[in-house]
């Protein structure tokens, strides 16, 4: 079991010597169980190795305020560090709808949690924001897809767009803006089809999709609980279609969310939404410091 990072960290400073700064040496040894910590949080190896750099080079020579133990003091800077580097800038829950209707494009591999996010942000837009909403899945070969985002749109009261068969994502996308124009929607999301690994036909299908309704987001949606794999995944979206945002699901699991801290730190996307469960009110908007105490233990 993993114990808390505190504690550990005061276990190593009690056999350091008491000084008035933390030396180059305390920190050093301190930063051992850091480093350890964020490898069992699931945070990449190389985000692991930059991220304890830039807080050693912080941490050494700081005075150690007297009311606290050296310890706890380098838990602060690890935490304020990690803090910065999760923050993006403005309100992450804020999305860029005005102008409407304004389209959203939804990305992600299949089993991400992309169909049940796209409903929940559609929910929490039309009830905090009374916004009008049009939903629709682009998900061609599974038709069972279409049909679940029918049935939550039935579920969290949004539209969904009338499913019509032989269309191309295309297509349907033409019809869902067409359809948001004229009955005075606000916005209207496009939920992609993905596959269970990185697939280059479905991201060319979403990229000729974002060329034509010139999406205001493209929110991005990955499993928070596949360390490196989601940033394999982030880079390759934001590469191919380009991503405004990301949505980290499953964050109700075991996982100690590393994933966040890894997407950010390579990717520099900001973190939008955090889906805590799978009930259609499990979306939070995504803040630092709750993550960052996790990812701390
Ligand atoms: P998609 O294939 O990417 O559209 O994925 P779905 O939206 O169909 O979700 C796949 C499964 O993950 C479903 O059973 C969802 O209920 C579940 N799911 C989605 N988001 C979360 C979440 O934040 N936490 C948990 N525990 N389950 C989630």
């Amino acid at each position: 079991m993993f114990e808390n990072l505190s504690e550990r960290l005061s276990g190593v400073f009690d056999r350091l010597t008491k000084q008035g700064a933390l030396s180059e040496e305390d920190v050093k040894t301190a930063l051992r169980e850091v480093r350890v910590a964020l490898l069992e949080a699931d945070v990449s190896l190389p985000v692991v190795r930059k991220f304890v750099k830039d807080v050693q080079a912080k941490a050494t020579g700081q005075a150690v305020t007297k009311s606290v133990t050296p310890g706890q003091q380098v838990v602060k800077i690890v935490h304020d560090e990690l803090v910065e580097v999760l923050k993006g800038e403005g309100d992450p829950g804020a999305l860029k709808i005005d102008n409407p209707p304004a389209p959203i494009l939804m990305v992600g591999l299949q089993g991400s949690g992309k169909t049940t996010t796209t409903a929940k942000i559609a929910k929490r837009l039309t009830e905090r924001e009374g916004k009008k909403v049009l939903m629709a899945s682009l998900d061609v070969n599974r038709p069972a897809a279409m049909e679940q985002l029918q049935i939550l749109g039935n579920q969290v009261g949004v539209d969904t767009l009338p499913i019509v068969k032989g269309e191309t994502p295309v297509q349907i996308a033409k019809r869902a803006r067409t359809q948001a124009s004229l009955g005075g929607y606000d916005v209207y999301f496009l939920d992609t089809a993905g596959r269970l690994h990185i697939d280059q036909e479905l991201i060319q299908q979403a990229a000729d999709v974002r060329d034509v309704v010139e999406p205001r987001e493209t929110l991005l949606v990955v499993d928070g609980l596949t360390g490196q794999v989601a940033v394999e995944v982030a880079e390759e979206f934001d590469d191919k279609i380009g991503v405004s945002g990301v949505a980290l699901t499953r964050m109700d699991g075991d996982g100690r969310g590393g994933a966040a801290l890894s997407m950010r730190a390579v990717t520099g996307k900001p973190i939008r939404f955090v889906g805590t469960g799978e009930k259609v009110d499990a979306l939070e908007e995504f803040d630092p410091e709750r993550i960052a105490g996790r990812i701390l233990g």
